[in-house]
């Protein structure tokens, strides 16, 4: 499975389910004037929204991922930085960094760079 369209997908499925929860809530407050209870339903249903809203927001600011490639002497072969795990590109935001988490399945990859002197 291609792991930039199972994220896709559930991104798509984060967006409707926020839309549809923060719909569900505001009518809850709409109708909060019969019972007590039905507010404090509202404030949850909205509160999720707007968490799941936050997500997606993030999903959507994070750039999309690069290709690292290596050259560790200098050759023309180059080698695609890849998850171990899941085989997604991994991205690496600090070069500094020995450590890279796979944004699709999570795992923390160590990265050894051979010097290229
Ligand atoms: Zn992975």
């Amino acid at each position: 499975m291609c792991p930039v369209s199972s994220s896709r997908l559930l991104l798509a499925i984060t967006i409707i389910a926020s839309v549809v929860l923060g719909f569900l809530g505001v009518l809850y407050l709409l109708v909060a004037g019969l019972k007590q209870m039905y507010f404090w339903v509202g404030v949850i249903l909205i509160g999720v929204a707007l968490v799941l809203v936050t997500v997606v927001y993030k999903s959507l600011v994070k750039p999309p991922p690069i290709t690292v490639y290596w050259s560790p002497s200098g050759e023309v072969k180059l080698e695609e930085l890849k998850c171990p795990s899941c085989g997604a590109p991994l991205k690496i935001e600090n070069p500094s960094i020995s450590r890279v988490v796979c944004q699709y399945c999570g795992r923390a990859v160590e990265i050894v760079e051979e010097p290229k002197w």
